[in-house]
């Protein structure tokens, strides 16, 4: 029982990152994680850029 070592992947690159050391973006209907702030940004722009097709 050691959350510390729980691994996830980043939802932009895939990276296997700790937990721990991971951003989370709290969406309306999921949490995804990044290893970076890099990859949240980007995982947000594309989610405005979904919106903006409709
Ligand atoms: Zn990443």
């Amino acid at each position: 029982m050691k959350e510390d070592t729980e691994k996830i992947s980043c939802h932009v690159c895939k990276k296997i990152i700790p937990k721990a050391a991971a951003l989370h973006s709290e969406g309306q209907e999921y949490v995804a994680h990044f290893c970076n702030v890099e990859c949240m940004d980007y995982w947000k722009k594309e989610k405005e850029g979904e919106k903006k097709k409709e």
